[in-house]
C-alpha cells in the first residue's frame, strides 16, 4: 500500500509555524510587508494572487495589492519595482508571472532587489542556490524538499530523477536534491530513453507539463514520486503530470493533485517572506 504524500496537512503546520514566528516578531516590533503585484486580470493569476494575500492575512503579513491594467509598459511596471525596492517598509516584491508580451519578464526578474526577491527567481538568488551560500530559493522545489523530510522520505544516497528543467522547477529541484546528497539526473524533451532512466528513480520528480504524461511504466517498484503539474483533465478535473490511478499501485509513497505540491508553493513564499525579516538561512 502506498502513501499519500499530504501537502494539505504539510503546508498548514508550516503555515501555522510560521503564524507563531510573525507573532514573535511582531513582539520584537518587526513588521513583514509583501508587495504582489499583478498585471492584467488573468484568472488563473488572480486566483494565485487571491490565495497569496489569504495566506499573508492567515499568517500576520501585511501585503500590499498593486493591480495593475493589461497595457501597462514596461517602463511603467519598471518604476514601481524600483520604488518597490527603495521601501524600507516592503520587505519582499512578487510579481505574478505571466505579464502580457510588451513586458519581458527576465527584465523585470532581474530588477527585483535580490534580498526582496521572495520568488528566488534573481539570478544572484539562484546563483547562491548553485554555490551553497545564502539566498531565496524557488519555491515549489522548496516546497518539494519539505514534503519529502517531513514525510519521511530519506534524499540522501537515493537516485533522484527529475523530468523537467525550467528554471522555477527543474533546474532548483535538481540542485536542492543535490544539496541534499541525492544522485541526481535530470530529464528534458531531448533525453533519450526517458523511461529506462525513470525506472531508475528512488525518487521521480516529475514537471514536464503535460497533463498524465507518467503511468506506471515510467516508475521502479516502490519509488517516490512527485506530480509538479497542474491541468484539468477532459471532465475539467484537476490533475498533473503523473497518471495518478495507474501510477499510486507501484509506487511507495506519492503526491496528489490537488492537494500535493500545489499548497506547497504558498507556504514556502510565506517562508521566504517571514526570512526576509529574520534575515537567517533558508530550510534546510
Ligand atoms: P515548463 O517550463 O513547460 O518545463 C517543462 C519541462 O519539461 C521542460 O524542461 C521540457 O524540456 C520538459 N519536457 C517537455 N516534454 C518532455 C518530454 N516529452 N520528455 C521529457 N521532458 C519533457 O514547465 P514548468 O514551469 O517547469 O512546470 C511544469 C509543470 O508544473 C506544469 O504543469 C506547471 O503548471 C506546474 N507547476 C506547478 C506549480 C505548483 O505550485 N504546483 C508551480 C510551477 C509549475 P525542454 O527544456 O527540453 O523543453
Amino acid at each position: 500500500m502506498y502513501q499519500i504524500i499530504d501537502g494539505k496537512k504539510i503546508s498548514q503546520e508550516i503555515k501555522d509555524e510560521l503564524r507563531e514566528k510573525v507573532t514573535a516578531l511582531k513582539g520584537q516590533g518587526k513588521q513583514i510587508c509583501l508587495a504582489v503585484i499583478q498585471v492584467g486580470s488573468d484568472p488563473a493569476s488572480s486566483v494565485y494572487v487571491g490565495n497569496k494575500k489569504k495566506a499573508c492575512a492567515y499568517i500576520g503579513i501585511e501585503s500590499l495589492a498593486y493591480e495593475l491594467p493589461e497595457e501597462t509598459t514596461e517602463q511603467e511596471l519598471l518604476d514601481l519595482v524600483q520604488k518597490l525596492n527603495a521601501d524600507d517598509g516592503v520587505n519582499g516584491i512578487l510579481v505574478q508571472l505571466p505579464l502580457p508580451k510588451q513586458i519581458n519578464e527576465e527584465k523585470v526578474i532581474q530588477t527585483i532587489a535580490p534580498e526582496k526577491d521572495v520568488d528566488g527567481f534573481h539570478e544572484k538568488n539562484v546563483g547562491a542556490l548553485c554555490v551553497g551560500s545564502k539566498g531565496y530559493v524557488s519555491c515549489t522545489p522548496l516546497g518539494i524538499i519539505q514534503l519529502l523530510k517531513r514525510s519521511g522520505v530519506e534524499i540522501a544516497g537515493k537516485h533522484c530523477v527529475v523530468i523537467g528543467r525550467s528554471n522555477i522547477v527543474g533546474k532548483p529541484m535538481a540542485m536542492l536534491l543535490l544539496r541534499e546528497n541525492g544522485t541526481v539526473t535530470v530529464c528534458h524533451s531531448r533525453t533519450q530513453n526517458l523511461k529506462e532512466i525513470t525506472r531508475q528513480a528512488d525518487i521521480l520528480v516529475v514537471a514536464v507539463g503535460k497533463p498524465k504524461f507518467v503511468d506506471d511504466s515510467f516508475i521502479k517498484e516502490g519509488a517516490v514520486v512527485i506530480d509538479v503539474g497542474i491541468h484539468r483533465d477532459e471532465n475539467n478535473k484537476l490533475c498533473g503530470d503523473v497518471d495518478f490511478e495507474k501510477a499510486a499501485p507501484h509506487a511507495s509513497a506519492i503526491t496528489p493533485v490537488p492537494g500535493g505540491v500545489g499548497p506547497m508553493t504558498i507556504a514556502m513564499l510565506m517562508y521566504n517572506c517571514v526570512s526576509s525579516a529574520e534575515q537567517e538561512d533558508q530550510v534546510q
